[in-house]
């Protein structure tokens, strides 16, 4: 019976091989546009061969040749960076007609991930709320080539038994029959949970230490502690949810943390050595806090580049929930002030060197589905005082080397997959041009956005 199986496999593969040989492109070479690496560098007038769906040379037209054979694909006037890395969302409990984790299917996860990719994300984070039974089965499929949009890559969630999440996602997790976040208590539970996730092959878990303003439980000092122990010693990196304030963010430091997922908005020079120190990044993630009732804020849904994508009916449900917010309270922070909250935060961890990564913290609550949000997230920004260079590095290099993928994307170097952003005018000038999306390719290979778009918004409103 084994034999038969192996037989079986074998034929496969090597069928599978032959497909591959027979689907192979001929090599492309895009020319002529401008081509910002991801890393800072910019080359005008640039030349970018890509063989078998990774990159081979990156050059200025004129230095680098373009191959005997190859198909020449002209983007004379065009800019072309790598595609966008959101380092923290929450994928599957979003559709268009509502949020709930019922919705966590395959179907409506592979939509989410097309989504992004539409939107010129080329990998997410999904930060502790995926069950594995649907979410493994995905990655690998993405892995072997089987199916496309952006890169999954989900973290296991760890908190006290019972609490972490908010509220709302707290009790949609009770659906699941294996929850994706594990109760810790202290040392031994926390490293018997290191035991079970890496036995999953899982390379990140996320941690939530926060009491959420004195309604949950908290995560221990020591299981924490053993939590990240542990899982260094299994090669697995840890993230946190922590934002009950600095002591936090530095105990969890000096714990080794590789990564805050959310902003620490008292940050100071002290923190930011220790986060250097352990090479960890922070994902500032204010879009979310930035969607309701803040005075001056114009709502997020009323942008034409989200709305392109969505029927009008999930407008139009957006608008209605928006009417149902209180008002603002009389002392609550302007939108400047938080801008201004925001920027000094990121000010000290710039001077301290800090990676900072993009995240948006989309899919985590109703409302704010996974896609649109990083281009919103760039440009909040860029509003709190970073430079669209600065932003753009964030959303690319910086975001893969925060998810362990910077040997496959984030910067356009030979070696890479060719997930290329190309836009129609340079983000540099103004980081709303990021939205100015003339294609997306994966791989090499052209992204149908507009049959995307005609799936999801049949009768377009423009
Ligand atoms: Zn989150």
């Amino acid at each position: 019976m084994r034999k038969v199986q192996f037989g079986a496999t074998l034929g496969l593969a090597l069928l599978a091989l032959t497909f591959a040989a027979a689907q192979r492109p001929a090599p492309v070479a895009f020319e002529g546009a401008r081509i910002l690496v991801g890393d800072g560098r910019v080359i005008d007038n640039g030349i970018l061969l890509v063989d078998d769906g990774r990159i081979t040379r990156v050059g200025r037209v004129g230095d680098v040749q373009r191959p005997q054979g190859a198909t020449r694909v002209d983007l004379a006037g065009k800019t072309v960076m790598p595609t966008l890395i959101d380092a923290h969302l929450h994928v599957g409990y979003e559709n268009t007609q509502g949020w709930t984790a019922r919705n966590y299917t395959r179907d409506n996860v592979l939509d989410t991930l097309d989504r992004l990719a539409y939107y010129g994300v080329g990998a997410v984070f999904s930060a502790g709320t995926d069950p594995v039974e649907i979410a493994l089965p995905i990655q690998r499929d993405q892995a072997a080539g089987r199916i496309g949009g952006a890169r999954l890559v989900i973290a296991a969630g760890a908190g006290p038994p019972g609490a972490g999440p908010n509220g709302t996602l707290l009790k949609e997790l009770a659906i699941f029959p294996r929850s994706p976040v594990h109760g810790i208590t202290g040392d031994a539970d926390a490293r018997q949970v290191v035991k079970e996730v890496a036995a999953l092959r899982i390379p990140i878990i996320k941690v939530w230490v926060t009491d959420r303003g004195g309604t949950q439980a908290k995560t221990k000092p020591e299981a924490y502690r053993a939590l990240i122990d542990e899982a260094h010693r299994n090669g697995i990196r840890v993230v946190a949810h922590a934002t009950d304030g600095l002591a936090d963010a530095k105990d969890l430091a000096r714990a080794g943390l590789d990564g805050y997922i959310h902003g620490v908005l008292d940050a100071d020079a002290e923190f930011a050595a220790m986060a250097k120190t352990n090479n960890a990044f922070v994902a500032p993630a204010q879009g979310l806090g930035l969607r309701g009732a803040v005075p001056g804020l114009q709502p997020w849904f009323e942008d034409a580049f989200f709305q392109e994508a969505v029927p009008p009916s999930t407008i139009e449900r957006y608008r209605q929930q928006q009417a149902k917010l209180n008002p603002p309270a009389a002392n609550a922070l302007t939108l400047q002030q938080r801008y201004e909250r925001a920027g000094r935060m990121i000010k000290v961890l710039q001077e301290g060197g800090v990676r900072i990564a993009i995240g948006t913290d989309a899919g985590a609550t109703p409302d704010y589905p996974p896609g649109y949000p990083a281009h919103r997230e760039m440009d909040i920004y860029v509003k709190s005082g970073m430079t669209p260079e600065q932003v753009l590095i964030a959303a690319t290099r910086s975001g893969a080397e925060a998810l362990g993928l910077d040997k496959e994307m984030g910067t356009l170097e030979a070696g890479k997959l060719a997930n290329l952003l190309v836009l129609d005018a340079d983000p540099r000038a103004d980081i709303l041009n990021t939205r100015k999306i003339f294609r997306v390719y994966f791989a090499g290979r052209e992204l149908d956005r507009a049959a995307l778009r005609k799936r999801w918004n049949p009768s377009p409103t423009r």
